[in-house]
């Protein structure tokens, strides 16, 4: 999941930024709403948290603009103490959901796994692929009765695959929904981490659920169903 935070309060965009990478979230943090719209162009971003006073542009007309632009992914307004009239105006303009501050980072960490699975193909808060199940609130893998430990950027790059299942991703897409602009192109890193998750989730089961696409990228999914 790679969220873009646009916060002009650089303590509360860190301290948002720290919790969502506690959470494995890819996080990019801009604090001037007429940026928002060159950074969507540019990152498939999952979610996008909006604060609403911002230099540039508001967070509710960015919110319109995106919207307008076609731009689907949920989009979570975070507004100042009792301000009502400003979730209005944020529903109406296009937002999913909106959050009053302070709040806790559980609580936004909760309302963004809601929003994710809103958008996912399935209700359901566990990921299931096969006999491998994934739950997004514990980060805990299980693959028939084994208990799978991750790393947070092993979950990371295994929830990416997941939401997918049975689609090709290319290594570019897992750089954009696993890793942030930090990335360093030309690394083996992906490899790495793909060689790492086979070792926890296919050693020892005779269903190979990770495949490689020559040329193309990653499939999660039971090879059997394919024709
Ligand atoms: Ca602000």
């Amino acid at each position: 999941m790679r969220v873009l935070v646009v916060e002009d309060e650089p303590r509360m965009a860190e301290l948002i930024r720290q919790g969502l990478e506690e959470e494995t979230y890819a996080v990019d943090t801009i604090g001037r709403g007429d940026e928002v719209l060159t950074w969507v162009q540019s990152a498939p971003y999952d979610i996008i948290l909006l604060d609403i006073m911002l230099p540039g542009m508001s967070g509710l007309e960015v919110c319109r603009i995106l919207r307008e632009e076609g731009f689907l992914m949920p989009i979570l307004i975070l507004t100042a103490r009792d301000a009502l009239l400003d979730k209005v105006k944020g529903l109406d303009s296009g937002a999913d959901d909106y959050l009053v501050k302070p709040f806790a980072i559980e609580e936004l960490t909760a309302r963004i796994r809601a929003l994710a699975r809103r958008e996912g193909p399935t209700k359901k808060a566990e990921l299931v692929v096969a006999d491998l199940v994934l739950d997004p609130a514990t980060k805990l893998a299980r693959r028939g009765s084994r208990e799978i430990e991750l790393t947070a950027k092993e979950y990371a790059l295994l929830e990416t695959m997941m939401r997918r299942p049975g689609q090709v991703i290319s290594r570019s897409q897992i750089i954009d929904h696993v890793w942030d602009m930090e990335f360093v192109s030309g690394s083996k890193l992906i490899e790495v981490y793909i060689h790492t998750l086979r070792k926890k989730i296919d050693d020892g089961f005779p269903v190979k659920l990770i495949q490689t696409v020559r040329g193309m990228g990653y499939r999660i999914g039971d090879p059997r169903e394919r024709h």
